[in-house]
């Protein structure tokens, strides 16, 4: 009798809302937003007049910052985190793994009088030395310079954490080399900002700095925490190894927007309140489309912040999670025929003044400007589509891309209707003859001028596209629910300003030539549109036709994570990051070789995890039901010695069936333990990730097939593992 099974069914089922005691609840949001930050006010109140400008010039201008100004800075720090509770500070960073990593350290220290007295100075501020040799590092770090330091990164603003001062920094080797998401992150909004500058010279010369912003859309999957320890593959993979259907799960897709149960809603509650005090400006709450699924969105921010706070809100939930008998799943594909999840970045540029470069404005000046940062955000796709998609590759995502229910595995840009109407005559009225005044007018009016009054009810949704335009920014949807923020938007921003700086020349080169700036500018705008126009796609991205339109256009189709990662060490990917001074070629391959290495620890821990299941949980329960179906039939045979055969032909049959499995299973896990040593054998990281992609990888889903037709077969009462039905409808 599977007692943990059942223990877990019933102490879900038992469960009743938590009441937070006042924790996580509010008076009002406002009142509790960003109160354990140390943002701007803060610093304000806590820092002497001269070093508050300093700072605040330092951010803004992104100078570096004196270490006397540090020193105040930290004292302020550490006065205003003590006085909200704190007794501990930490480097908080993004190693290469995808996930948040910190070192507390206690602010108590001893003075040579022997009396406890609390210490942080401005160099315990700036830099630290993590322990970090066991970050991925891509052999970076060999053994002589295992060592790595943390640096300040002011632009995102120190928080307090269960009693402890965090400081977001960045995380590099001794030599220099970046170790995280963070250090290229910074070095590609510098850039867009600088690019987008340069272009917005046409157009705004009040604007003196441009931010990229993202709102990032975090889905993801809560699960009974009885239920989740009661399978082994969802504690130590994130995912089901195997369990099948349940008999009704998303066909009627009335868990979408439906209503939110109330176990799930307080925790929502709960955490949202958490989010808000660190400044998380957390705004939309919904049901996802599979069972259980659910997500959440803030407000928009310029994008470092964003990506702390997607970050930041991930640890977040999985610790209230907890709190309230759940776990949170961010693994991209959890469970198997329902939807998995993702992690949509909408992005756009917006300038200090305030214009959302994305933003189609009110008059045709404006228009140009949007159609000009519109455009070349296009081209910018469109000459980096294959590396976009390697930014967001993982093994885990590549179970939900291409799978019809998330975009497909090409990149595509998706402009809507009307504004796909704009382009076109854009590139059929446009010459690159000197324009009449008659066709200058009719182009301003009819064309440009066009845009706004019938963009406002036109943007069209084309939920099957990974990269669509919405009105006001663009929204990538391929990225995967776990992995970072940071990767695709470096990506994104270094292609988009590398495209807006080649734009810059080109129009300067006409404009050299004697040609009007706005008439220069709508020349080049044709040819960018010309050029890119093999990624601008419409129609519907999960059909059949749409992978051989694209085939036929030459677009990259990778669904394979491990031919995705070689997308970083392309030509144009290479000269793209390296050129424009955002990695360097060795960070790249040190880049490239983590993910593959990733890639071979998730399925070699799945293979293991699968293993074990199979043998040790799934075959003794199969020959325990088995067996009772065999004294079933040795009765049957002893009472009716004449008719045995006919009454017991259906456990006959399922003995055999049972066996079929067993010895599938038992054959097939003896294979993969065999095939894993192979691969074990490979020193070289890529050939390594290549054998467990070729060789193991498979039999995880073979292995599978069998256990769950063996779920239906054996008696429900000694099945060992929660069930779908029972992990996805929470009450
Ligand atoms: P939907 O699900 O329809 O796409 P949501 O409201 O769930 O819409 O999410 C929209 C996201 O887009 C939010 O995170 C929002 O902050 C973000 N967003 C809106 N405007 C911008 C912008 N200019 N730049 C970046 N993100 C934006
Ligand atoms: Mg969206």
């Amino acid at each position: 009798m599977p007692k943990l099974r059942f223990k877990a069914f019933g102490e879900a089922t038992n469960r009743i809302p938590v009441d937070m005691n006042g924790e996580g609840k509010a008076e009002s949001l406002v009142d509790i937003f960003a109160i354990n930050v140390f943002d701007r006010p803060k610093m304000k109140k806590y820092l002497s007049e001269e070093a508050y400008e300093s700072i605040i010039t330092s951010i803004d201008e992104g100078k570096k910052i004196d270490r006397k100004i540090a020193g105040q800075v930290a004292s302020a720090m550490k006065a205003w985190a003590i006085e909200r509770g704190a007794t501990h500070y930490t480097h908080w960073f993004h190693p290469l793994n995808g996930s948040t990593a910190e070192k507390h350290d206690a602010f108590l220290s001893i003075d040579i009088k022997g009396q406890p007295i609390e210490v942080f100075k401005g160099d315990m501020l700036v830099q630290q030395e993590p322990d970090a040799s066991s970050f991925p590092s891509g052999g970076i770090r060999n053994t002589f310079e295992a060592r790595g330091y943390t640096a300040w990164d002011p632009t995102s603003p120190a928080f307090i954490l269960e009693n402890t001062l965090c400081i977001p920094t960045v995380f590099v080797s001794y030599t220099g080399e970046a170790l995280d998401f963070k250090t290229p992150l910074l070095k590609s909004l510098a850039l867009l900002d600088k690019a987008a500058l340069s272009v917005l010279e046409y157009f705004d010369k009040d604007a003196r700095k441009v931010y990229a912003t993202l709102g990032w859309e975090q889905e993801y999957f809560l699960i009974d925490e009885s239920l989740y320890n009661a399978r082994p593959d969802l504690a130590l993979c994130g995912r089901t190894l195997m369990g099948h259907a349940a008999a009704k799960d998303q066909q009627l897709e009335d868990h979408y927007f439906g209503s939110i149960p109330a176990r799930v809603s307080a925790f929502m509650r709960h955490f949202e309140v958490e989010a808000l005090k660190l400044g998380i400006p957390i705004k939309t709450r919904h049901n996802e489309v599979a069972p259980n699924q659910f997500e959440c969105a803030p407000i928009f921010e310029e994008a470092n912040l964003a990506v702390d706070h997607n970050q930041l809100i991930m640890s977040l939930m999985d610790r209230i999670a907890r709190q309230h008998g759940f776990r949170v799943l961010f693994h991209e594909k959890p469970f198997k025929g329902i939807n998995g999840s993702g992690k949509h970045n909408n992005w756009s540029m917006m300038t200090d003044t305030g214009t959302n470069l994305l933003s189609p404005g009110k008059t045709p000046k404006n228009n140009l400007q949007f159609l000009t940062f519109l455009i070349n955000t296009i081209k910018a796709v469109h000459d980096h589509s294959a590396l976009l998609l390697g930014s967001i590759a993982s093994e885990p995502n590549s179970h939900r891309l291409g799978a019809h229910e998330a975009p497909p595995a090409i990149m595509s840009v998706f402009i809507g209707k009307t504004l796909s109407a704009v382009l076109d005559e854009l590139e059929q009225k446009v010459t690159d003859q000197k324009m009449t005044p008659d066709e200058k007018t009719e182009l301003k009016l009819e064309i440009i001028g066009k845009i706004p009054e019938i963009l406002l009810d036109n943007t069209d949704r084309n939920r099957t596209s990974p990269f669509a335009f919405t009105g006001n920014r663009f929204e990538f949807r391929a990225v995967g629910s776990s992995g970072s923020c940071a990767s695709p938007m470096i990506v994104l921003n270094t292609a988009v300003a590398n495209q807006l700086m080649k734009f810059k020349d080109e129009v300067d080169k006409v404009i050299a030539k004697g040609i009007k700036k706005d008439e220069a500018i709508i020349q080049c705008l044709r040819k960018v549109i010309i050029e890119s126009k093999k990624i601008r796609f419409e129609g519907n991205g999960y059909s059949q036709e749409w992978v051989d339109e694209a085939a036929r256009r030459g677009l990259p189709n990778i669904s394979n994570p491990l031919e995705a990662f070689k997308t970083f060490l392309l030509d144009s990917s290479v000269k793209l990051l390296t050129g424009n001074g955002i990695l360097t070629k060795r960070e790249l391959e040190a880049r490239y070789e983590i993910r593959n290495e990733i890639f071979v620890k998730k399925v070699q821990i799945e293979a293991r995890v699968l293993g074990d299941l199979a043998i040790n949980h799934i075959i003794p329960t199969a020959i325990a039901y088995q067996n009772t179906l065999i004294s079933n039939v040795k009765g049957l045979k002893e009472l009716f010695p004449n008719e045995w055969e006919k009454l017991a032909d259906h456990q006959h049959a399922l003995i055999l069936e049972i066996s079929e499995h067993i010895h599938a299973i038992s054959h097939q896990v003896n294979e993969m333990i065999e095939r894993r040593k192979e691969a074990n054998q490979v020193e070289d990281i890529v050939e390594k990730a290549h054998l467990y992609g070729k060789n193991v990888k498979p039999y995880i889903e073979s292995i599978r097939t069998h256990i769950d037709k063996l779920e239906m077969i054996v008696d429900d009462e000694m099945w060992p593992l929660p069930k779908y039905r029972e992990m996805l409808f929470i009450r």
